[in-house]
Formats: C-alpha cells, structure tokens, sequence
C-alpha cells in the first residue's frame, strides 16, 4: 500500500466545506466522558481546518448501535466536550444525513465547527452503502481521514465516500500522517536493527504479522501465552499454559522461515508459572530446561528472559511492539509487560507501539511521552504490520 498520502496541508481548504472523519469512540457512563483522549487526539487536525477558513463537518462512530437510533449512543456529550476544548460554539447535528445535517452544513460559516450524530445509527455506515454515502457526501468538498482506529474497515465515512467518487479530494489528517509517518517509515525503510515484539494470546491471532515481521525484522522476539505454542512445537513441555495445538506446524514453519531469512527469533527462556490462572495462585520460575510441569501454567516471562528481551531492545534502532508479555491485568503477572515498556522508555530508538493492550501498559505507567509512537488503533495497526491495505488509508489521494 502506497502510505505516501497528501493531508491536509496539501490542499486549499480555505472556505472549503470539509468532512472530517474522527475517531470519538469515547467511554461515555452517565452521559459523561470519561476518557477524553480520543477528542483531544483530535484537536490538532481540527485547529488547522479552522484556522485557515474551513467548514469543519465532523462525523465519527460511537459504540455498536447496530443500524439503529438509540440515544445512550448519542455523541451529544461530545460536542460539548469538543466545545470546551475549542473555546468555540459547536453545533451538533441531530442527524449524520438528511434535513438535520443538511442544514447545519448550509449554516456553518467558514472556522465553524459541526459534529453529526453517530453514523451507526444507520446500518448503511457499516454496509458502506452507496446511497448513504451519497447523502453523506452532500455540500462536501474535501474528505478528511483522521480516524486511524477504523481506517482497516471500507464503511461509508473510512472509504466508501472517496471510492464512489462521491468526493475527489481526499486527505489525512495529522492523526493519520503520523500513523503513516513511523509505521510506513518502520516497514520500508527502518533504521537497523530492527526489532519487533508479539506477545498474547494467540498465535492465529497473529499469523501475517509474524509472516510480514519476519521479511523485515533483524530480531522477532515472541512473548505472551502465543510463545507457547512456538515452545511447545520445538518439544517443550508447556504443562496447562495457553497453546494452540492445532498451529505446531505452522510455529515450525515460522521458525525455519526465520532461520532461513537469519532473522533471530527469540522465545522465553524461562516463565513466571502459577498452579491456577488467579493472581494469587502458587507462582514459581521455572528452571533452566525452560519447561513447565503437568498441572502449571506460564502467565508471564521469568526474569532471565526479560535480561534476553530488555537486552535486544537495547540494541535497536527501530522498535515496534505489539501485545503483553503475560497475564498483566493480574499485578503478579505484570512484570514481564512493564519490563518491555520500561526498556523502550530508556532507548534511543524509534519505538511504536502497536495500539491495544501494549498501548494502555505503556500510557499506565507513564511512559507514553517516551515513545516516538502510540498507534490509536488496534485492529488497524495490526492489519498496517501485516502489509496489508488498509482501505481508509488507500482510499486518500497520493502525493
Ligand atoms: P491479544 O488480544 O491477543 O493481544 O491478547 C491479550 C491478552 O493476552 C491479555 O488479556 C493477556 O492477559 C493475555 N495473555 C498474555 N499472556 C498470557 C498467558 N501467558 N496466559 C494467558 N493469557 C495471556
């Protein structure tokens, strides 16, 4: 996929009436935010329409309506939130089409800001309709993606809006740029070494992103219930931990392809174990064969193998990471995730975080300023790493 994209800076949005898909997909309990840091993300892109006379039509999702109007879902609750943020009027559209958004399009004045109501309260949004994004590309002039969190899905707003050819002009927002930015940079042309870290629950999870990783990687490190799966292919005995049985084989041929690309591939050496998957069950490190007895179960990596894994991200110049190292919702079994986390705060490289779990370990425990990227999307950074095309991103128009 072509991620050399023109945003919003490329083009003259000056009276301009812009629709700007965002990602507001905020916690809401009681009809209050809480989490505002998607709304904030966004501020940047939005500032810039303004300031430079765009209309700025915002449209976004907001939890599983499923196709239908149901209010506990309204993104009421976040213009007025965007509003205090701004310290600016903005005006909420009852409606992503129709009368209601019609008119608050007609009446925004160049640096006015409105936010439509939830897109999926049609289920056309998901279906990627051609009628609905007819309706929703009336009075627009300029598409803008900002929202990287569902740009993996071609729905009406991520996609189908540009690929009817409902809008011509298509661009990123600063959210998306910068995705595109460390992640496309980290897959074309990264600074070696090169390490990339899996961890998990699954391996099937995960298959075209080892596959992708390993034509690119110096050093693949796998940590997380996915590593024993690989442990237990190259005959080690995993006792009850997390394995998929049925993908040894394909943990061997992910094993020889590294070998055979010299891509070093790195699996604990030792596990932190427990009797029970409890955060309070009997817990041991297992010994220097690495193996896990009948009945015990691995929940986290043992403290040689963070030394191992702390080492290679020592080393690194470019380093993207991708889910926990063990059970670290349970404080007990944590230290493997916050060793990582801790060992990407220290380095000089170009560490990304692939979104997700990994994301919130690294906000937790107040490492996110150190990091040259936090991917705002799971799912999305997921499919980026694995190579694949990522319609909200393809559907933009290129430099
Ligand atoms: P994923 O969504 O595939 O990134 O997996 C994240 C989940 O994997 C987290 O909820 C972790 O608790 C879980 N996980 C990581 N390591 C283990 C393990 N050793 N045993 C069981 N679950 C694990």
């Amino acid at each position: 996929m072509n991620v050399n994209k023109k945003t919003v800076k490329d083009v003259d949005v000056n009276g301009k009436t812009c629709l700007v898909r965002v990602d507001f997909n905020v916690p809401i309990k009681d009809g209050v935010i809480t989490d505002t840091t998607r709304i904030e993300g966004a501020l940047p892109t939005i500032e810039y329409l303004r300031e430079r006379g765009a209309k700025v039509i915002l449209c976004s999702h907001l939890g599983r309506p499923k196709g239908e109007v149901n209010l506990k879902y309204t993104l009421k609750p976040a213009a007025v939130k965007l509003g205090e943020y701004l310290k600016a009027q903005v005006t909420f559209a009852a409606d992503s089409i129709g009368a209601a958004a019609k008119k608050a399009i007609a009446d925004a004045k160049p640096g006015d800001v409105v936010l439509l109501e939830n897109l999926r309260f049609y289920k056309e949004e998901e279906a990627n309709d051609k009628e609905f994004c007819r309706a929703l590309s009336e009075g627009i002039d300029v598409y803008v993606n900002d929202a990287f969190g569902t740009a993996h899905r071609a729905h009406a707003s991520t996609a189908g809006i540009v690929q009817y050819g409902f809008v011509k002009t298509a661009v990123s927002g600063f959210l998306i740029e910068k995705e595109l930015k460390f992640m496309g940079g980290a897959l074309d042309n990264p600074k070696r070494p090169f390490v990339a870290i899996l961890g998990g629950a699954k391996v099937s999870d995960k298959i075209g992103v080892i596959n992708n990783l390993l034509e690119k990687v110096d050093t693949l490190i796998i940590g997380g219930a996915m590593a024993y799966t690989f442990l237990k292919a190259q005959g080690k005995n995993v006792g009850a931990s997390l394995c998929e049985n049925d993908k040894l084989d394909l943990a061997r041929e992910l094993i020889a392809k590294a070998e055979a690309k010299k891509v070093k591939f790195l699996l604990p050496i030792d596990n932190k174990i427990a009797d029970a998957f409890a955060n309070d069950a009997n817990q041991k490190i297992t010994g220097g064969d690495g193996d896990i007895p009948d009945g015990w179960q691995g929940l986290d990596i043992g403290p040689k193998t963070i030394e191992l894994f702390s080492g290679a991200i020592k080393t690194a110049k470019t380093v993207v990471w991708n889910g926990p190292m063990g059970v670290f919702e349970f404080e007990n079994f944590a230290a493997g995730t916050k060793a990582v986390a801790e060992a990407l705060s220290k380095t000089d490289a170009i560490t990304i975080i692939g979104g997700g779990d990994s994301a919130a370990a690294v906000t937790q425990l107040g490492y996110a300023d150190k990091m040259s990227h936090i991917s705002t999307g799971g799912g999305a950074s997921l499919e980026f790493l694995e190579g694949l095309e990522l319609p909200g991103v393809a559907c933009l128009n290129d430099r």
